[in-house]
């Protein structure tokens, strides 16, 4: 489904992802981890064709991301940013029936089902009761969570989510990722989410992309790599991992006064992979 060919790209005299390779199949929800500064929002910005690789190519179901309309990407692909802020007072059912923008026919308006399809959204990210709210007048993880409806409201193949949860609280995050799983495992839809929550990423992501540095440090099974000796390694600071209690997936705990001293040896020095010495 996504297909990444020696990807070089930056910002003007910079350059931030160098020789990315990546094939992420349909269907997959993978989770793009890594350092601040690694490159993660910038992955997803040349996925979502908003930035253009220098080098190499991105291909999307089978066609180049390069040359392609804006109205095929947000037919196949919709994106959620980070504090995703909309500044102009709309309304939130106006914010999120824009989803359904580019499924419109050249000629005709919203029709019944694209209103259902907004509600439908809505209902699912709990904000029905804000339709009628102006978006610059609620909460900020209130907004998110409609700007999140928006792009479920699209019907994507392809969801791209930049740290989407981050402003939401605990149980929001689990009520919007269990909807995410859902999307994946119900209707297929390809996932690809960038995030800091380490353990968040290991409850519901099938497979990990680590980036550091600029190129991909590791990718692979979320039970295979999420490893004291790997998260220690990627992240400069010493990660212990022990096992959900409930679901059994890889859980990261964090070591007081060991960021940056931590690191390679120190998790060598005792800490394997079920946080047992
Ligand atoms: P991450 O999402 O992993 O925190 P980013 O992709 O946002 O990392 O940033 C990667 C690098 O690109 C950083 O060094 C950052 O300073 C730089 N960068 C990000 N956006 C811009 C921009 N618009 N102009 C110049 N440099 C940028």
């Amino acid at each position: 489904m996504i297909e990444v060919t020696s990807l070089g790209c930056g910002y003007g005299a910079v350059d931030v992802l160098r020789d990315v390779n990546l094939r992420i199949p349909a269907g997959e929800m993978t989770g793009v981890l890594g350092p601040n500064g690694s490159g993660k929002t910038t992955l997803l910005h040349v996925l979502a064709g908003i930035l253009p690789p220098r080098e190499g190519r991105v291909r999307v179901s089978g066609r180049d991301l390069e040359g392609s309309s804006a109205r095929w990407r947000a037919r196949l692909m919709a994106s959620v940013a980070q504090n995703a802020a909309v500044t102009f007072p709309f309304r939130c059912l106006s914010v999120v029936l824009m989803g359904r923008y580019p499924h419109l026919s050249r000629w005709g308006g919203y029709t019944e089902q694209d209103l259902e399809q907004a509600m439908g959204a809505m209902e699912q990210t709990g904000t029905l009761a804000l339709a009628d709210r102006l978006i610059n007048e609620i909460s900020g993880g209130e907004a998110q969570r409609v700007v999140i409806a928006r792009a479920l409201a699209q019907a994507p193949s392809v969801l791209l989510l930049d740290e989407a949860t981050s402003s939401l609280d605990v149980a929001r995050k689990i009520q919007v990722f269990d909807l995410l799983l859902e999307k994946n495992r119900g209707e297929g839809t390809t996932i690809v989410c960038a995030m800091h929550d380490l353990n968040l990423a290991a409850l519901y992501c099938d497979r990990l992309i680590f980036i550091k540095d600029g190129g991909i440090a590791l990718d692979g099974p979320t039970q295979e790599l999420f490893t004291s000796q790997n998260l220690s390694e990627i992240y400069g600071t010493r990660v212990m991992v022990s096992q959900h209690p409930v679901t059994g997936s890889p859980q990261a705990h964090f070591v007081p006064g060991a960021a940056l001293a931590g690191g390679p040896d120190s998790s060598r020095s005792g800490v394997d992979a079920r946080g047992s010495r």
